[in-house]
């Protein structure tokens, strides 16, 4: 084995550039014109199509599938983005298997669905590789409203609102656009820039300005925004993080997992990206597998993912956690962390035995860790806020909070999934009820 593989510590080029290219190249490849077409032929068209009440956005399958079996994939893409303006990001990201693929009535016949998302990813792709952009807007209505947040919930609904000749300003902390798109979607999901070109062609649109670098908060207040606006979209997501509470967790390796994933995000040199030798992940999301995988990807020898309840109640599907497996990554389950040990920084990781009510056993094991990464849930940052629940924005029907005028969507509002889907359906219809208000009161 090269040596470079067995060096203890939390160090860089583990695995040489080449390398590290293949491992994070595009995790489906792309279909051709004839797969394309082969897969499109085994869609029954369905009446009353499963997939379709599936879909978070309700996405018309069976239309854009036969519309590629006629071979336009160009009206097959409009039919994807009349829906979800993202739909070539959710063509790569959603777990289909859990959504519209998991519905399909050719899953349940014979354990083998349509190939929904690559499909999909065929018709999106083809579009805006012609820099097509298939909408336009309708004449001003003078109205301004402002967007917090340029990830998915934030940018669909400003694309819907430019579209119904609305002004827009989004607000975004970061230095760029596209949230988790841009930030947090594992690397061999979005490859080639994905995320920065489907914001540049969304804003094709025209009527939506980016002011990067702002965020509420430090920067601009919500009484503020709704001074200077007509209306407010709030779709800045879950900034924060929960802590590990166990001894030792300030010791240094110890990271957030969404931190490490940003950074590697936005590394332009993976060899440069430095990653321990023994890996342990805590946590059973997506973002728990993310962080294990890419780390194996990066050359670590051991990566462990350990999470407190049983398998079948993680949140990452049985596909993401067979790919993990098939990464060579190690899940642990029913076990939580008791200590972080070490001399200043992580050495090794202690849990305890739990059963599936989180009850300890008293049984302990001790991981070797020279990295560990907190994968144990996000949370709302910021004051001032409307009204919460759960630690979430409080909404009613699209999007509304308990501030007139505000509306929220994606991660940072209570209820649905924390998906990009979600998130994009989220900000398109508080986009819809935010232009039905205010032309309502422009009407009365
Ligand atoms: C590591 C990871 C992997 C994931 N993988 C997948 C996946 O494969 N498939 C999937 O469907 N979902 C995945 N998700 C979930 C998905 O990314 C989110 O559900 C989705 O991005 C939510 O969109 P959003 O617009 O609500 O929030 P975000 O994408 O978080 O965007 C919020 C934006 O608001 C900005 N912001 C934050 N605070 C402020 C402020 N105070 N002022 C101004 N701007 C602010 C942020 O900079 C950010 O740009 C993943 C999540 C993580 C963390
Ligand atoms: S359920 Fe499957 S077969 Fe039926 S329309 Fe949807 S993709 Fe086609």
């Amino acid at each position: 084995m090269d040596a470079r593989a067995l060096k203890d510590g939390v160090v860089p080029g583990r695995l040489d550039a080449d390398v590290l290219t293949e491992q994070f190249a595009d995790l489906h490849a792309p279909l051709s014109d004839h797969e394309a077409l082969v897969a499109a032929d085994r869609c029954y068209f369905c009446h009353d199509a499963p997939c379709i009440t599936a879909c978070p956005t309700a996405i018309d399958i069976p239309l854009f599938i036969r519309q590629i079996a006629t071979g336009t994939p160009e009206a097959a893409a409009k039919t994807i983005l009349t829906q979800n303006i993202m739909g070539g990001m959710c063509a790569r990201v959603c777990p289909t298997e859990t959504l519209c693929e998991e519905a399909c009535v050719r899953e349940a016949a014979e354990g083998e669905p349509v190939q929904i998302g690559r499909l999909q990813r065929y018709a999106t792709d083809e579009l805006m590789s012609q820099g097509i952009h298939p909408f336009s807007r309708a004449a001003s209505t003078g109205k301004r409203i402002a967007v917090v947040g340029a990830g998915p919930a934030g940018l669909s609904c400003a694309h819907r609102l430019a579209m119904h000749g609305h002004a827009v300003v989004v607000y975004d902390a970061r230095p760029k656009a596209g949230g988790l798109n841009e930030y947090g979607i594992a690397a061999y999901k979005t490859t080639d820039d994905f995320a920065a070109r489907e914001v540049d062609w969304l804003l094709q649109i025209g009527g939506i300005t980016i002011e990067t670098g702002q965020a509420l908060g430090p920067d601009l207040t919500l009484e503020g925004l709704r001074g200077a606006f007509d209306a407010v979209f709030l779709g800045m997501g879950l900034g924060g993080v929960n802590e590990l509470t166990a001894p030792g967790a300030d010791k240094d390796g110890v990271l957030d997992a969404v931190d490490f994933i940003a950074e590697l995000r936005q590394s332009s040199d993976l060899s440069a990206l430095p990653v321990g030798r023994d890996v342990v992940v805590i946590g059973g999301g997506m973002t728990a597998v993310d962080a294990a995988v890419q780390s194996k990807l990066l050359g670590a020898l051991n990566v462990t993912i350990v999470y407190r309840r049983g398998r079948d109640r993680m949140n990452a599907s049985v596909w993401e956690q067979d790919l993990a497996a098939a990464k060579g990554v190690r899940i642990i389950t029913n076990a939580s962390p008791v200590a972080v040990h070490g001399n200043g920084s992580v050495r090794e990781i202690e849990f305890e035995f739990t059963d599936d009510d989180l009850k300890p056993t008293g049984e302990t094991f001790r991981l070797a860790a020279d990295q560990v990464f907190k994968a144990i849930g996000q949370t709302l940052e910021g004051d001032g806020l409307p009204d919460l629940n759960g630690g979430k924005i409080a909404v009613t029907g699209a999007g509304r909070t308990s501030v007139n005028g505000v509306w929220a969507g994606g991660d940072c509002a209570a209820g649905g999934e924390d998906l990009t889907v979600t998130a994009v359906a989220e900000g398109r219809d508080a986009a819809e009820d935010i232009h039905a208000t205010l032309m309502e009161g422009d009407n009365g």
